[in-house]
């Protein structure tokens, strides 16, 4: 099984390379982000207490996220692999991640990541504000929050698959096939 997970920070491009890194090697794509909108769209009790956090740019608890990606895997069971987008954003989050593949008979193949400077990340997302529809995205100050949080709390994980010598980088600025050209070789030599 290939299981990936996809890193980097908020506008890095996580969300456009999943579709084609899951196309290309036949995986299916789990973002917490998207689960977790998908739970406020559909107005769940857990959906109600994430809006208030996802909306100020801090991150929900590592267990709400820990529980939606344990039941995604018990229902793809017979997934090639999976590629995940978004999570794990803590250490807390990779160590859960390691004992649920390892209770499916898997284990996590590596990390690839996407190096964005954060002039660059600004300008994107209050790009993708006009039509997101996400209130995340629409002021300069929620965006540095979110952005502050990838730093502190986030950015830690990569060196604990840097430790298990499962990581590797990719610079992610430049046309969308040059970046996923790059992301497939780093992928190949996992
Ligand atoms: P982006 O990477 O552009 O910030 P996401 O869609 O991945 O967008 O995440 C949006 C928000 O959802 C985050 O700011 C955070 O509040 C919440 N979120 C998503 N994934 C996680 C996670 N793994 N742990 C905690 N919070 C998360």
């Amino acid at each position: 099984m290939l299981n990936l997970v996809l890193f980097g920070p908020p506008g890095a491009g996580k969300g456009t390379q999943s579709a084609k890194i899951k196309e290309k090697y036949n995986l299916v794509h789990l973002s917490t982000g998207d689960l977790l909108r998908s739970e406020i769209k559909a107005g769940t009790e857990l959906g109600l207490k994430a809006k208030s956090l996802m909306d100020q740019g801090q991150l929900v608890p590592d267990e709400v996220v820990i529980g939606m990606i344990d039941s995604k895997l018990k229902e793809n069971k017979a997934a090639n692999g999976f590629i995940f987008d978004g999570f794990p954003r803590t250490v807390e989050q990779a160590k859960a991640l390691d004992t649920l593949t390892e209770q499916n008979n898997t284990s996590i193949s590596g990390m690839v990541a996407l190096e964005v400077d954060e002039e660059e990340l600004t300008t994107r997302i209050l790009e993708r504000g006009k039509t997101s529809n996400r209130a995340d995205d629409q002021n300069e100050e929620l965006i540095r929050n979110r952005v502050q949080e990838y730093e502190n709390k986030t950015a830690p994980v990569a060196d604990y698959y840097k430790a298990q010598d499962k990581f590797k980088s990719v610079y992610g600025v430049g046309s969308i096939e040059e970046i996923f050209d790059k992301l497939c070789s780093a992928i190949d030599s996992l």
